[in-house]
């Protein structure tokens, strides 16, 4: 029979505990790219959100991200890559894609191209094409050139779960699941990349994101809104229920009689009467949706934490960030529905 040796507390419970690694820290940065090149999964910091990784053209590491996500495996991954000329080895960049390129890459957008055959099954659920992105983020781009070959990486969240915007959202979430957790501080933009998928007639929008459709547009001209367009969804991030806190979340104003004291607020900016809530968290004082994008999860996360009936998440104008905020918030709500 083995017997546990003395120093390790908790070692009853079969689960790994991630190793926390800073990326400040020299080797850091070298010894994710390690783990990640043995098969294993490193959730590391994008200007997005934090992504978890694995190699992307192993299927077998890319079938423990499902499983470390508990996601359907009908949810395709995004391939990541240091540099653009690294996204020929698996799509094929047409001219919408180089001219969207040279614009916002390295940058929040995904790609989603027709794809070569070394791009496995699993990353693309069998689908002809490949999402590819480009991250900005020093970590994110140290991380992959060290790595050397395009890295799978969906959110580093359960599934269906709100997004992690730092290290210490990751390490709730799937800390017990997952080989290593790269800390670089928050993510930046705080939103999922926009996906534009680039393999139809015109361009068509399947997630609105970080980048607003309306730079995207002034760019390209009229963008096909495929957002929700069928049952099997074009990007499944797109799933009716999806990035929802634990606490049931409602778009709406309560009524002026409603019990707030177990009530939280997630609203733009304060108003007068607000301190009616147990708890409240307001994006941005001066009523920047950029602002607001980059707090949003981690409010959302915040508020999640408090143990509160119900979440009252105030309606913000659709122009703009405020576009894709209002997507995450309705399906977040769509979720409470249920
Ligand atoms: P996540 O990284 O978990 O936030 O989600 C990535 C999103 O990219 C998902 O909604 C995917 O469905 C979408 N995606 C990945 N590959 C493709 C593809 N080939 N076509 C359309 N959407 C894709
Ligand atoms: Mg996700």
């Amino acid at each position: 029979m083995v017997t546990a040796p003395n120093n390790t507390v908790g070692a009853s419970s079969r689960a790994p505990r991630a190793e926390l690694l800073d990326a400040r820290r020299d080797g850091a940065i070298e010894r994710a790219a390690q783990i990640i090149r043995a098969g294993g999964l490193v959730a590391f910091p994008t200007e997005t959100v934090y992504g978890l990784g694995a190699l992307g053209l192993d299927p077998l590491a890319c079938a423990r991200i499902f499983e470390a996500k508990r996601r359907p495996h009908f949810d395709p991954l995004i391939l990541h890559v240091a540099e653009v000329r690294a996204v020929d080895a698996v799509g094929h960049m047409q001219p919408t894609a180089i001219v969207l390129a040279e614009r916002f890459w390295p940058g929040p957008l995904t790609l989603v191209l027709p794809r070569h055959a070394v791009v496995p099954d699993i990353v693309t659920s069998g689908m002809q094409t490949v999402a590819v992105r480009v991250p900005a983020h020093p970590v994110a781009h140290r991380l992959l050139e060290a790595v050397g070959t395009p890295v799978a990486a969906p959110s580093a969240n359960p599934f269906g779960r709100l997004s992690p915007t730092t290290a210490e959202h990751v390490a709730a979430g799937l800390g017990d699941r997952i080989d290593a957790i790269l800390d670089g501080g928050p993510a930046d933009r705080g939103l999922e990349s926009t996906i534009i998928d680039v393999t139809g007639d015109a361009p068509a929008l399947l997630r609105a994101g970080a980048i607003a459709l309306e730079e995207i547009e002034s760019l390209l001209g009229r963008v096909i809104d495929r957002r929700l367009s069928s049952s099997r969804p074009a990007a499944p991030g797109q799933l009716e229920a999806h990035y929802a806190p634990r606490t049931p979340l409602l778009l709406s104003e309560p009524g002026a009689s409603t019990d707030l004291r177990a009530a939280g607020l997630l609203t733009l900016t304060r108003r007068e009467g607000d301190d009616r809530f147990a708890a409240v968290e307001e994006l941005s004082a001066s009523g920047d949706l950029c602002q607001a994008a980059v707090r949003f999860f981690a409010a959302l996360h915040r508020l999640d934490e408090r143990g509160l009936d119900v979440i009252y998440a105030r309606p913000l104008s659709e122009t703009g960030l405020g576009v894709a905020i209002m997507d995450r918030l309705r399906r977040a709500a769509s979720m409470t529905r249920r």
